[in-house]
């Protein structure tokens, strides 16, 4: 085995480059003294990918105070990038640790060379010696170094080429531009972009972006050093570029799409010491070296971006503080923590919230956090005991498109932040059950890191997604399951689907098309409703409750219900409850309508609304699942006027309680003001729709409650 010396082994590019030698059968010793330029956290993260490796040692030592003679015994090859990076800092007070790691670390080295039998050394140099000249760069254009930085990396250069000359040391230098990939520095753009990005904030561009680069990626950058040690002429330099010239701005183009995620820019300074451009002619390397890049900025930048994310996953997982609950603590292993995505009406909301207050109220009971985008959970009522994490609200505006709420902030940059947050909270609050509710893979695919995380990092924890029976047409969910990769989706990222509904009323298994394992996975729960306790005072009067749900487009059935009255006088008192989220204009429009009418009462918001559905005597509704559910759980009679577009779902639901004789069904096509006026003096009458309660199962939230217990119980079983 020969054997290989690496300085600067922890360090970004010595790292790869003892890796692809151990690949190739040297044995490496690395030399670092992972200095504090950056986290000697990322260093060793760094060597952890080599200790261990068969052949490979490293010492962590001072090149200036290591003993380099005896580390130099037995060594065929020695590759010399232990340096001071960085232009930035050069300026300044810190220019001595420049002098230092880069010009006396190399003398000292170069010393130790002349009386050892190394067969070849290779220092690797930089574009920065080259300064502001004419473009493209090559090795015979003049040495200008730009930067302090610069200077002596120029200067390290010279020292490496005299003493080759002088003492005929095989040594020849590769001069690298700007690269880039997998454990590139904190402190370089692409690394601190795509952390920038990962995390929703301002990408910092100093100047204004036009600056070009010349990107190497590591994996060329290794091999044309490799190529170097085994053909460089000695007192050679060889430039290695990746041989084209990228500005910055089109380099985060190139971010935004293999991220998936938008940019914004924040413009502050340009740095001194940057130089406008650079751009290597590397055709001496090809020639004498047989070296050409291989891999293009598009596909290193994604090779960059997929280890970024694999690197925050990771390390969000080693910043989990908190402890368990101590073993005394009944809630230990009782943990949920519930995902509303809540783009759209109050639907997510409600039912999540029936489902924590049962949770919270099981005994022992289980300890909830609840996740929701909802704009309205700061005024909603909580169940006692929930933790709640706002998401920063987005409102969904056609089918799979969403905008921020705030105008201030772009969908991305909204996107970005709610994965950080239900990633810290996964993190933080380390749940026995991820309880998701409709959206596999949550708001836009926000929870595909979440499930990643909990399947790589956090094996006791159960993911579960919790559906509503009727989505939309079968087939158009199952084409959009597919297009969307939902069905691998519930494959590998849920250990359990609960189905909230009736199997013999609607069967998921069979509209969705599961395979027999996602079939194994489904339990049917029944209907989620929230139900009240508590007895209520009776009517004075017949009392009918007209509620839009979320009121996003209830208008239609408001109005409606206004007109019919004003064909058929009805003996009732009525209260309109238009919605939070109804247009202002129509909401104004409506509350006039309904002030011509004695016996109407207009609420425009409430948090109360299962308490007044409790009391109705009749329910004019759409057919929303949570108001449906809540109507079927207090057995009101009911009108049912279901949306028609963008989903079928309300007709669906509509349709099928007609059919069972347990609602009355307008249908969108049908002239709502008479069908109302119709049906209304009947319904008061007393008449009640002709189908049988009894079949349907309605409590949804014990079910789930027994379903999470007896997960809890087997993972703990697994655990142990
Ligand atoms: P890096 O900082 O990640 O690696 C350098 C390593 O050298 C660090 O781990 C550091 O702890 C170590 N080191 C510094 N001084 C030392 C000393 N006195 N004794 C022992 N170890 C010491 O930097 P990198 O980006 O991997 O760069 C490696 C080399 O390539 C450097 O010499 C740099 O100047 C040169 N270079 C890099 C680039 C680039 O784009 N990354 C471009 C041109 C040149």
């Amino acid at each position: 085995m020969k054997k290989a010396l690496v300085t600067g082994v922890a360090g970004f590019i010595g790292s790869h480059l003892a890796e692809r030698l151990l690949l190739e059968g040297w044995e490496v010793l690395g030399l670092d003294c992972l200095s504090d330029y950056y986290s000697p956290q990322i260093k060793r993260a760094n060597l952890a990918q080599l200790i261990g490796q068969p052949g490979f040692s490293w010492l962590e030592a001072d090149l200036l105070q290591a003993d380099l003679s005896a580390l130099l015994e037995g060594v065929e090859w020695v590759f010399h990038l232990a340096g001071q990076p960085g232009v930035r800092g050069s300026w300044g007070s810190e220019f001595h640790s420049y002098l230092r790691n880069n010009i006396q670390a190399t003398q000292k080295l170069l010393e130790a060379l002349r009386s050892s039998s190394v067969q070849k050394c290779v220092y690797a140099s930089s574009s920065s010696v080259y300064g502001r000249v004419a473009l493209p760069m090559s090795e015979h254009s003049p040495t200008q170094p730009y930067s302090p930085y610069g200077v002596t990396k120029l200067a390290a250069e010279h020292l490496c080429l005299l003493y080759a000359q002088n003492y005929g040391l095989p040594i020849t230098a590769v001069r690298y531009f700007t690269v880039f990939g997998p454990r590139q520095r904190p402190d370089m753009a692409f690394t601190r972009f795509l952390g920038a990005l990962g995390a929703g904030q301002e990408l910092n561009i100093l100047g204004d972006g036009s600056q070009a680069r010349d990107f190497t990626y590591v994996g060329d950058a290794v091999e044309g050093t490799l190529l170097a040690a085994h053909q460089g002429a000695a007192a050679e330099v060889y430039n290695l570029g990746g041989g084209s010239q990228t500005t910055l701005l089109e380099a985060i183009a190139i971010l935004e799409r293999v991220t998936n995620k938008q940019a914004h820019l924040r413009f502050t300074s340009a740095q001194q010491g940057d130089v406008n451009a650079t751009l290597a002619d590397s055709s001496k390397a090809q020639t004498q070296l047989g070296w050409k890049p291989h891999t293009s900025l598009e596909k290193g930048l994604e090779l960059h971006a997929e280890w970024q994310a694999r690197q925050s996953l990771q390390s969000l997982q080693r910043l989990t503080p908190n402890p368990r609950p101590p073993l005394g603590d009944s809630r230990r292993g009782r943990r949920v923590l519930l995902y509303s995505h809540d783009t759209f009406g109050l639907g997510h909301l409600r039912r999540n919230l029936a489902i924590a207050e049962h949770l919270l109220q099981r005994d022992p009971p289980f300890s909830v956090q609840l996740l929701t985008g909802s704009p309205v959970a700061e005024s909603w009522p909580m169940p006692r005991g929930l933790k709640v994490q706002a998401l920063p609200p987005v409102v969904k505006v056609g089918a799979e498109a969403y905008t921020s709420l705030d105008p201030s902030l772009s969908f991305a940059a909204v996107k970005a932040q709610r994965e950080t947050l239900i990633l810290n909270a996964l993190a933080d609050y380390e749940p026995d059950i991820f309880l998701v509710d409709h959206a596999p893979a949550g708001m836009k695919g926000e929870l595909l890191d979440a499930l990643e995380l909990i399947r790589r990092q956090m094996p006791a924890t159960r993911t579960v997604l919790g559906m509503r029976d009727i989505i939309d047409r079968p087939e158009t969910v199952r084409s959009l399951w597919q297009e969307q990769g939902i069905y691998g989706l519930l494959e590998t990222g849920y250990d359990q689907i609960l189905a909230y509904g009736n199997r013999h009323l609607f069967d998921v298994v069979k509209a969705y098309q599961l395979s027999p394992a996602l079939a194994a996975k489904v339990r049917y729960c029944g209907y989620i409703a929230r139900t009240l306790s508590e007895p209520l005072e009776p009517n004075l009067q017949p009392l009918v409750l007209v509620t839009a749900g979320g009121g996003g487009d209830g208008y239609v059935l408001l109005e409606g219900y206004l007109q019919a009255l004003e064909q058929r006088a009805v003996a009732a008192h009525s209260i309109l409850v238009p919605g939070p989220f109804m247009p202002e204009e129509n909401l104004r429009v409506l509350e006039q309508a309904a002030a011509r009418h004695p016996q109407v009462e207009f609420i425009p918001y409430t948090t109360e609304l299962t308490r007044l559905l409790n009391r109705a005597d009749l329910v004019v509704a759409m057919a929303g699942y949570n108001t449906t559910a809540e109507i079927l759980a207090a057995r009101k009679p009911a009108i049912l006027v279901p949306r028609a577009a963008p989903r079928a779902e309300q007709r669906l639901r509509a349709t099928l309680l007609g059919e069972l004789g347990l609602a009355w069904v307008v249908q969108p096509e049908e002239d709502l003001a008479s069908r109302l006026a119709e049906l209304l003096p009947a319904a008061l009458a007393g008449a009640r729709p002709t189908g049988g309660w009894n079949t349907i199962e309605l409590g949804g939230v014990h079910r789930v409650g027994e379903v999470l217990e007896e997960l809890v119980h087997t993972s703990a079983v697994e655990v142990l």
